[in-house]
């Protein structure tokens, strides 16, 4: 079995920096790059979008695709670039 964190390196690799992130709230899982420390490109997926909560929440019922993220997901990102998984290119 290949490991999920090898995975991940690869589809960042096929997919130009793109890293698989689950929300630790929602469980949804997108695609995020960072470009610097303070620039985070996130792509939702239709199913992740709806998965998630706290993102259609803060829609209010515009399309989720203008809300960058939910908080949840912010820290999982935040997370994921502190443990190495997600690196900053
Ligand atoms: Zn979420």
């Amino acid at each position: 079995m290949i490991p999920a964190d090898t995975l991940a390196e690869r589809r960042a690799y096929l997919e130009g920096g793109l890293t698989e992130i689950s929300c630790g709230h929602c469980g949804a899982r997108v695609r995020a790059r960072k470009a610097s420390p303070q620039q985070t490109s996130v792509q939702w997926t239709t199913p992740a979008a709806r998965s998630c909560a706290r993102l259609a929440a803060a829609a209010g019922g515009r399309p989720t695709a203008l809300v960058p993220t939910c908080p949840e997901l912010r820290d999982s990102i935040d997370g994921a670039v502190r443990e190495g998984r997600l690196e900053v290119n």
